[in-house]
């Protein structure tokens, strides 16, 4: 912590006493350089830490250059008030650009979003407002009082400012609830949105905050160089500014900005070789995303892992697993059943759904009550994925009706079924990976709606006590989980049975009413089995319940009152576990999946039975399937 102030510091100092030692040409590329600055931040905050490709930021930068410039020259407006409404008329242009990312993703966004970036730079190059290939020039000079920003090394201290509070507000963003939301869209947008992450507005967002940050650079330059013209807004700085990201890092805001200075630097050097400089650059990148894809500030960390591995060789993993004990889980407090009669709190009336021809649900009815914990069995592919995803609202039906604590939620999105209280966890896990243990439980905790963040533009106060807030009880829970000895981990490091837990501490962060369960004995060995089970019923104790895919039948016994069986996308039998075991159908159904093996013997197993067999950590971190026949199909979700 003093290590970092220290270096803060003499970090301001050193930019502070800049200008002292450098030329009026060197202070000039030094404040290109601060401009590209800001204009990777944006890019950074919507490429690397929200995971949306934005191809456009050339044309924010433009369209805050060239609005300051229309207003000042032709409309007769001050500078300043200029530059409030040219960084307004950029963010509108960014949730412009924004709007087909609610619809696509990665190469087509990129492609979209290039396209915009072109028809802008087109428009600009003919229109007559936009003064055409000339440009525009005459453009006033900002003027603050008793600074005279005329001279370039007092217009330094004023970008230096802007870029100053722009990367400490980019910080703030990234290391609080906002930014966690949007790392962990960027890492599972899925699994966002299952944890209340309103995803479609987490995506404007990004977009905001990259034009934010454009128009600033769009009027800081007009207010420079006093003059516009196309090419500085051309496709060939849309990729000199991909390369300042990608070089630099793109998920760290301070890579960025050391890529984009750093670039400048060198492009000023090279700039009697700028055919191969070009040239140049596209090689760079090339090796950086093949060498080091987390860019130069991603070497550190890189390099540390590698002298680590270099020096504990095999015997560390050993260690680590050792050293990643699970601590034993602290039941909740117990709370009163709902009496059996209550209205269900779960109700599904002849779901139907369709993919292309194949009907995976059929004509699906099921309730359940409060308080209860519901086993759903059936062979693979019978659709119980389907139906929660259906539940969580993943899949729309096709056809029926979901109703969840008296409201109709056939047609909900995952985000809203989240808000309401349905948490789930995946069959294949679905931890963000680029995220700590610890932000994985932070982001399901964090119940605030999107529409919050206006407390980052006015209120910044609220946002560190809801951090603060937030951060207790994620230390609570990571406590009673056992998880709290590797909070700061990133969840692909640990063993596969502590990742199943982790996700039910994450979907619980949300202290749901309704939790769904796929498979979460899947890959755990006979002791992991005997502590699910005893977490799962302290989870239906504390109120909450709990329905639960499972292939492990003497799991389901122990647990559940009541097991539903799925077969072909239908219910075929419904009651206690010792009744559907030795249902005809029951078995029919498990022959015809050839997986007789699977099926229990309908006496009742007193505690749970171990696994099937001890499991080895999953190669890619794909679970094993729960039981030998009948290999689990990777279920799409
Ligand atoms: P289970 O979880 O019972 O093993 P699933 O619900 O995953 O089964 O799958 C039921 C059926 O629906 C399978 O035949 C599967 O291939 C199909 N299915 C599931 N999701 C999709 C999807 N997104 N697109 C097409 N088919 C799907
Ligand atoms: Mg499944």
């Amino acid at each position: 912590m003093k290590f970092r102030a220290a270096t803060l510091g003499a970090l301001a100092v050193a930019a502070w006493l800049l200008p002292y030692g450098l030329g009026s040409y060197s202070i000039h590329v030094v404040n290109i350089a601060l401009i590209y600055a800001l204009l990777a931040i944006g890019m950074g905050l919507a490429m690397g830490v929200s995971g949306q490709i934005n191809l456009a930021q050339v044309a924010f930068f433009g369209v805050g250059a060239y609005t300051l410039a229309i207003l000042t020259t032709d409309r007769g407006y001050g500078f300043w008030a200029a530059a409030v409404v040219a960084v307004l008329a950029t963010v509108a242009t960014g949730l412009f650009v924004g709007v087909p990312a609610l619809r696509m993703q990665s190469h087509y966004l990129g492609i979209v979003t290039l396209g915009l970036a072109l028809g802008f730079i087109n428009w600009i190059t003919n229109a007559s407002v936009t003064g055409g290939a000339d440009g525009i020039s005459g453009i006033p000079l900002p003027t603050l009082p008793g600074i005279d920003l005329s001279s370039e090394y007092l217009y330094y201290y004023l970008e230096l400012v802007v870029c100053a509070l722009g990367l400490g507000f980019g910080l703030f963003v990234v290391r609080t609830s906002l930014g966690r939301r949007l790392r962990a869209m960027r890492d599972d947008s899925l699994a966002a949105g299952a944890m209340g992450a309103e995803i479609p507005l987490l995506r404007m967002t990004a977009f905001l905050l990259a034009s934010l940050y454009g128009g600033l650079a769009g009027v800081l330059y007009a207010g420079l160089i006093r003059y516009v013209a196309p090419e500085t807004f051309s496709i060939g700085n849309m990729f000199i500014l991909l390369a300042m990201v990608i070089i630099g890092g793109r998920r760290s805001l301070v890579g960025c900005v050391v890529g984009a200075i750093g670039l400048t630097l060198v492009r000023e050097w090279l700039s009697d070789f700028s055919t191969y400089a070009q040239l140049g650059y596209g090689v760079v990148v090339v090796l950086m995303v093949v060498f080091a894809p987390t860019g130069l500030a991603g070497i550190p960390s890189r390099a540390k892992e590698f002298v680590n591995r270099r020096r504990h060789g095999h015997g560390r993993r050993a260690e680590a697993d050792d050293r990643a004990r699970l601590r034993p889980f602290q039941p909740y407090e117990a709370v009163e059943r709902p009496s059996s009669t209550a209205e269900p709190l779960l109700d599904i009336r002849s779901v139907t759904k369709d993919f292309r021809g194949l009907r995976a649900l059929d004509d699906v009815s099921l309730t359940v009550a409060p308080g209860e914990i519901r086993g759903i069995v059936g062979p693979n592919g019978s659709g119980k994925t389907t139906l929660f995803n259906v539940i969580s609202g993943f899949y729309r039906a096709t056809s029926g009706q979901v109703r969840f604590a008296g409201r109709t939620t056939t047609t909900a999105r995952p985000y809203t079924l989240s808000l309401l209280g349905v948490a789930r966890t995946f069959q294949n896990l679905r931890l963000f990976g680029q995220l700590t243990v610890r932000e994985n439980i932070l982001v399901a905790l964090d119940r605030t709606r999107t529409h919050t963040i206006w407390q980052y533009a006015l209120w910044q106060p609220g946002v560190v006590r809801r951090e603060r807030r937030l951060r207790r009880r994620a230390q609570e829970l990571l406590e009673r989980f056992g998880l709290a000895d590797f909070a700061e981990s990133a969840p692909g490091s640990l063993p596969y049975g502590i990742q199943r837990r982790i996700e039910i501490a994450r979907a619980m962060a949300a202290r749901p009413r309704l939790l769904l369960l796929d498979e979460p004995a899947a890959g755990l060995n006979g002791e992991e089995v005997g502590q699910l089970a005893g977490i799962v019923r302290s989870i239906r104790d504390s109120g909450t319940t709990v329905v639960l895919i499972e292939h492990n039948m003497g799991l389901v016994m122990s647990l559940c009152e009541r097991v539903t069986v799925l077969s072909g996308g239908g219910v075929i039998a419904e009651g206690t576990p010792a009744e559907v075991v030795a249902a005809p159908e029951v078995i029919e159904a498990y022959l015809g999946d050839s997986a007789l093996a699977d099926v229990p013997r309908p006496q009742p197993v007193p505690a749970p039975a171990p696994a099937p067999a001890p499991a080895p950590e999953p190669p890619g971190g794909s679970p094993p399937p729960a039981s030998p026949p009948s290999a689990s199909k990777e279920a799409s979700r």
